[in-house]
């Protein structure tokens, strides 16, 4: 699986955690599935944008793009986005992209342009336009285009090697196609067939990415090889905030850093950006990012709630028949190209229902841990639970009273661990042993 990654130029907005954040739902799901992914995906770190970026910042590109790189593994950490297995850089993958021009242009479908730049001659290969469907019939041949992005109406012939103009101060490579850099596009299709193959299963983006970017990369791949390039597409639709496109001048811009700023949690933002199709437009609002927080809380509640039952009544069957309903609900909901709207309605019925065999104690220790472990599975795909035990944050005062009990507890000193946890006791924080080690929530208001 191939999924284009951030162009390091910039923090990342939340539109590109809503293509990171489907790319990670739909691999996880096919990791739960059972499937081996291999999951590979580019960091640009050279095209005009950086370019551009460094040249203001007044900073060497390496320099610059190393800064915004960092920051984006620290934002993906911090929304709990499985990493990718590999994560190519562009300017670290010049000579496969310099051996797959050569290939083109030894193929009759990349010509040099009289500005020294090497062109794809789009009129040569016949599927140009199949991803997108523009047509190319209207097209005129031979008109070319040296920016990485422009629109449908533009589709000309793209620039695969840039020849060094002063403008690109000193980013260029000396190679056997002249001084100068890549394309944007040509990064992807040599990046991609070194590490998954001349043909591979999926490449996802967003629907911007349709045209040019992978229209190009499909023409640049296919034309290299003569072999089909990927089996599967998969594009997630725009990401609108209250209503209306994200733009700067519209002062809706923003970045994950923005959100967390005004103290908003991860874990919401995650599963708000999770929340809806992938191919329907996704409209981010702050009220739904309240609620988001809301439907948080109720699953970590019910998860530590299961976590507590201690003795209860058996159900009769019923815990276990909505165990499986949930499962199959859950389940044949994704395999219906990843429907997470019903996957998540069928979970919250799960909650209720249990919920409510919970408060007639109605339900045994083995029935909650059942309906825990079905939870703790659907949390490998959704990812916003976590450990709700013992992952909370504790204030470090406690933690150290902790740390303090189970050294007393090795040293067999019980009874000084039951004095401090007598103490944490009267703090609000109740431990429990267990064969996994010590367990800690906070008591019920
Ligand atoms: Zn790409």
């Amino acid at each position: 699986m191939y999924t284009c990654g951030p162009t390091v130029y910039d923090y990342a907005h939340i539109g590109n955690f809503r293509a990171f954040l489907f790319e990670d739902l739909l691999k996880r799901w096919l990791i739960q599935r059972g499937f081996k992914v291999t999951h590979v995906m580019n960091l640009t770190d050279v095209d005009d944008k950086t370019i551009k970026g460094s040249q203001k910042q007044q900073m060497p590109l390496k320099q610059f793009t190393d800064f915004y790189t960092k920051a984006f593994f620290e934002d993906i950490k911090a929304l709990n986005i499985q990493s990718a297995d590999i994560y190519p850089r562009a300017t670290e993958h010049i000579p496969e992209m310099v051996a797959l021009i050569k290939t083109l242009m030894a193929k009759g479908y990349a010509y040099r342009g009289e500005d020294g730049s090497i062109y794809y001659a789009i009129s040569k290969f016949p599927d140009y336009g199949k991803l997108s469907k523009i047509k190319t019939a209207e097209l005129k041949t031979g008109a070319r285009v040296s920016q990485d992005e422009y629109a449908k109406e533009e589709a000309q012939d793209f620039a695969l090697w840039k020849a060094w103009v002063p403008e690109d101060g000193d980013v260029y490579w000396e190679t056997e196609l002249g001084k100068g850099r890549p394309g944007w596009h040509i990064e992807c299709s040599a990046m991609s067939m070194k590490y998954l193959g001349e043909t591979f299963d999926i490449h996802c983006g967003g629907v911007d990415n349709i045209f040019p970017h992978h229209e190009n990369e499909i023409a640049q791949s296919e034309a290299a090889t003569g072999k089909k390039f990927v089996d599967y597409w998969l594009h997630n639709e725009f990401l609108l905030v209250e209503g209306k496109r994200m733009a700067k001048r519209f002062g809706n811009f923003f970045t994950l850093r923005d959100l967390l700023a005004k103290g908003y949690d991860s874990n919401a933002i995650r599963y708000l950006l999770s929340s809806t199709h992938y191919r329907q437009q996704f409209n981010f609002t702050f009220e739904g990012l309240e609620s988001a927080k809301g439907a948080v809380e109720r699953l970590r509640n019910f998860v530590r709630r299961l976590h507590d039952v201690d003795g209860g009544k058996d159900s009769k069957g019923k815990v276990a028949t909505l165990v499986a309903k949930l499962e199959a609900c859950f389940g044949g909901s994704m395999d219906n190209d990843l429907d997470i709207g019903t996957a998540l309605a069928s979970l919250f019925d799960f909650v209720r229902e249990i919920n409510n065999l919970l408060d007639a104690n109605e339900v045994s220790k083995q029935e909650a841990a059942d309906a825990g472990g079905l939870m703790m599975r659907i949390d490998e795909v959704l990812g916003v639970i976590g450990k709700v035990e013992v992952e909370e944050a504790l204030p470090a005062d406690i933690n150290a009273l902790v740390q303090k009990r189970e050294e007393a507890r090795e040293a067999k000193n019980w009874k000084e661990a039951d004095a401090i946890r007598t103490q944490l006791k009267q703090m609000g924080i109740v431990l429990e042993d267990t064969a996994q080690g010590v367990r800690w929530h906070k008591e019920k208001a």
